[in-house]
């Protein structure tokens, strides 16, 4: 394997630790990127005393001159509660931030993948979602800054290749949780399981019928990877995520019977262009990288309640291999609840 000097923007937050994490086991030097905004210095703790890991404090939509070979574009708030916190940063994020990333790419002749979203389909009447498919997004509403500013940036990446001849990649990533999923971010599987677990009510909003399909971490991550990996004629967009759809009130009920808790469901007010359905079509995936989910929902929602277990006992931040987390805290776990 050649060893790179990689570029991970928003390193420090769910997806970006796994991925740098992943990259310094691959054998890879790995500059993490981060302003802090979502992300968090605990997420990357155990990896600062790799002399191959550097990490830097910068906000994305600033310029960068950095010399690298790979540069993973993550950095954006990534759940409705923070992305729609400040809406005008959120679009500054993937338009001047990847307008500076792919500037740096060009000069430098990286290669360059952009972790766009699912959102690109809005509220999708095609079900379930292939790339084809041009969705159905509202620009006015709560939820345009993050969709159109992701669409936006995919623009951005299709006439850097044509123009500039920048060696492109671009995902859309189906929501994705685990380990390390910010507990306060509002996001479904954080929520549920931090609720289940402290005994609150679990919080449904609309009739719970809306639909999602939820991809393990590590599955996500070999997806990234196998995408950068690919031959440059593979621009994407390729979909990532795991095609198991389930209704949100399925996965609260899950939730209940893994962690054991005797909290109670309520419903909430939907939030505004809530999408009612959403599930990945990957054929594209499983032929050009050949990759397709392994982790199924029962067992990386056992990993992931059995993070939050630790975290909410006031642990350090795990060290351990998954496996080890996963026995830990379903032992900790038959204690706490
Ligand atoms: P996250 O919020 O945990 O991570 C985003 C990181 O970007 C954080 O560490 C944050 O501090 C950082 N960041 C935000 N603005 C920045 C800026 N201006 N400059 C530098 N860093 C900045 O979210 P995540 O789930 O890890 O998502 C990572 C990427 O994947 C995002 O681009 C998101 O849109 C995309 N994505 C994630 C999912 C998912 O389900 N997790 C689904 C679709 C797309
Ligand atoms: N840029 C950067 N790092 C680099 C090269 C460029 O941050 O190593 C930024 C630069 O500030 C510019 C943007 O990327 O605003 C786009 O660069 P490009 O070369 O495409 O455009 P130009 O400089 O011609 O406006
Ligand atoms: N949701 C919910 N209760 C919560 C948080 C979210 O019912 O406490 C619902 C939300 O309305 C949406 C789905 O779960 O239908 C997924 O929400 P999330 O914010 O995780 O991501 P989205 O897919 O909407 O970006």
């Amino acid at each position: 394997m050649m060893r790179k000097r990689v570029l991970v923007t928003g390193g420090a937050g769910f997806l970006g630790s796994h991925l740098c994490e992943r990259l310094l086991s691959t054998g890879h030097d790995v500059l993490c990127v981060d302003n802090y905004f979502t992300g968090s210095k605990d997420n990357i703790l155990h990896l600062l005393a790799d002399p191959r890991f550097e990490v830097l404090r910068h906000d994305i939509t600033f310029p960068l001159y950095v010399e690298v070979d790979e540069i993973y574009n993550l950095a954006c708030p990534a759940s409705p509660v923070y992305y729609q916190y400040d809406p005008v940063q959120t679009t500054k994020v993937s338009v001047l931030g990847s307008i500076n990333m792919l500037g740096l790419a060009k000069r430098v002749g990286a290669r360059i993948l952009q972790a766009s979203t699912s959102e690109v389909y809005g509220d999708p009447t095609v079900h379930p979602q292939p790339e084809e498919y041009r969705g159905n997004v509202n620009p006015l509403g709560p939820r345009g800054c993050y969709d159109e500013g992701k669409r936006c940036a995919e623009t951005l990446f299709f006439d850097y290749a044509r123009q500039h001849r920048v060696r492109i990649r671009v995902v859309r990533i189906f929501n994705t949780y685990g380990p390390r999923l910010n507990a306060s971010d509002g996001r479904v599987v954080s929520n549920f399981i931090v609720q289940a677990l402290r005994g609150d009510d679990i919080t449904i909003y609309g009739d719970g019928g809306q639909t999602r399909a939820f991809c393990y971490v590590d599955d996500l991550i070999d997806g990234l990877m196998a995408m950068m990996g690919a031959d440059d004629d593979v621009t994407g967009p390729v979909n990532l995520g795991n095609p198991h759809e389930i209704p949100v009130l399925e996965l609260a009920e899950r939730i209940l019977a893994l962690t054991g808790s005797r909290s109670r469901i309520i419903r909430k007010p939907l939030p505004v262009d809530d999408p009612t359905q959403r599930c990945p079509e990957i054929s594209r995936a499983r032929q050009l990288l050949k990759w397709e989910p392994r982790i199924d929902l029962d067992e990386g929602l056992r990993r992931t309640i059995a993070y939050f277990v630790q975290k909410m006992q006031g642990a350090e931040p795990p060290r351990a291999s998954n496996d080890d987390l996963a026995r830990a805290g379903a032992a900790a776990l038959r204690g706490a609840v």
